[in-house]
């Protein structure tokens, strides 16, 4: 805790309220594990969409605080297009419901999502409401190797003329496939400078179809090396060196100062190569992976910690990436929040006029500054 405040803990509210297969939604209290709703609903032949790589371990209302991306948000959305009601203490003491059981519901002003992605900076969400679907009968995966991340990228804007919604769309770049091959050696040719997975879901008939469309668009954009899973455990196999990324990564360097800046998909190619002479200008590896299909990237630089000098360096090449996502019309996390980390840089993002906007809803919700005093402004 800072300033000699206190830690206020969740993890025994716990318990899954209802779920609603009729109505679709399942009530929750936030010290529930996001794992723990996903296999509760899927008993019930339904799917809670968000699924942060951390879902093993992260709690619902975590989640909800951060806005939580994952793989699945091409098709389904983030955190807060599946939540829709809560339940909110906030800082002076009052309990407030926001939204309510339905997905339709324009009573008053949008507070449920004001209080996703609110950092736990407004009030504490005590019970959440949230929206489920049916789930798809199956998945499939297909993953091709490509000469050069350009062309990877450039994949990503192939799919809708062809009328697919692929569910995930994940690239690696060259240095993260130098990391996983040293670490697992999944075989990757000597050319593969580039990994894209896509994966679609559905009918069982239609993702075989689906699945098939994705190879060929694959193949017409200068993909090799394709495998399209056609069942669990070879789609699993194909996803494992997407899961090898992050620790591998560490073979580099001693410290991963990894950001997670977002453009609007179409740019994500501009994103990739500039963010590359970024690292080289500044003499700092830098390895990029991530949700290439939202425009979501994971920029890591990589740094010696015993060394300030390496990390200084790649600060400066940081403060460049955060301009760079600005000017390319996105901003400056995706998924990973302000928090303390990234409480510098918000005014590279928001403007003033904006920010002063965001401090008064803070104020309003919490006069006194009670709530995670010190996050997202200075
Ligand atoms: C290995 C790893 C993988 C990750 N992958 C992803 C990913 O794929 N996508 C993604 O978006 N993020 C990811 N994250 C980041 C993080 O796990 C997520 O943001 C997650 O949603 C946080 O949930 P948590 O329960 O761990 O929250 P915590 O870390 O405990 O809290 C996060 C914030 O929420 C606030 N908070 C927590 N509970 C409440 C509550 N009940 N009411 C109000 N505020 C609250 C806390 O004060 C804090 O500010 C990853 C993290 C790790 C370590």
């Amino acid at each position: 805790p800072v300033d000699g405040g206190i830690v206020v803990g969740t993890d025994r509210m716990n318990r899954i309220i209802e779920i609603s297969e009729e109505n679709l939604y399942a009530i929750c209290q936030p010290g529930i594990r996001t794992i723990e709703i996903q296999e509760a609903v899927q008993k019930q032949g339904l799917i809670f969409p968000p699924d942060p790589a951390s879902y093993k371990d992260s709690f619902i209302g975590g989640n909800i605080a951060e806005n939580a991306g994952g793989m699945r948000t091409p098709k389904y959305g983030v955190t807060k297009h599946s939540v829709l009601g809560l339940e909110v203490v906030t800082a002076t003491g009052e309990v407030i419901r926001t939204g309510g059981k339905t997905v339709k519901n324009v009573v008053g002003f949008d507070l449920t999502g004001l209080m996703c992605g609110s950092e736990g900076m407004l009030g504490i969400i005590t019970e959440a409401t949230l929206r489920l679907l049916p789930a798809p009968e199956a998945t499939s995966t297909v993953r091709a190797s490509f000469k050069t991340m350009e062309e990877a990228c450039h994949v990503l804007t192939k799919f809708t003329p062809e009328g697919l919604l692929p569910m995930a769309m994940e690239v690696i770049d060259r240095n993260c496939i130098g990391a996983i091959e040293e670490n697992f050696a999944f075989g990757f040719a000597d050319e593969a400078n580039a990994i894209l997975l896509v994966a679609v879901d559905g009918e069982r008939s239609q993702v075989e179809r689906e699945s098939k469309l994705v190879e060929r668009i694959l193949i017409e954009n200068g993909g090799f090396d394709i495998l399209r899973s056609k069942s669990v455990d070879e789609e699993n196999k194909l996803w494992d060196a997407r899961r090898a990324i992050s620790p591998s990564l560490m073979k580099y360097n001693s410290l991963k100062i990894n950001e997670d800046v977002v453009v609007p998909r179409s740019k994500v190619p501009e994103l990739v190569a500039r963010v590359e002479e970024i690292g080289s200008r500044h003499d700092t590896f830098v390895a990029n992976f991530g949700h290439a299909g939202d425009g979501n990237i994971h920029v890591n630089f990589m740094c010696d910690r015993e060394k300030p000098e390496t990390i200084e360096r790649a600060r400066k090449a940081v403060m460049e990436t955060f301009a760079l996502s600005v000017e390319l019309g996105g901003t400056i996390s995706g998924e990973h929040g302000i928090g303390y980390v990234k409480a510098l840089y918000l005014d590279m993002a928001v403007d003033p006029t904006t920010l002063q906007v965001m401090k008064g809803i803070k104020n309003l919700f919490d006069p006194k500054g009670i709530l995670n005093p010190g996050k997202m402004f200075v």
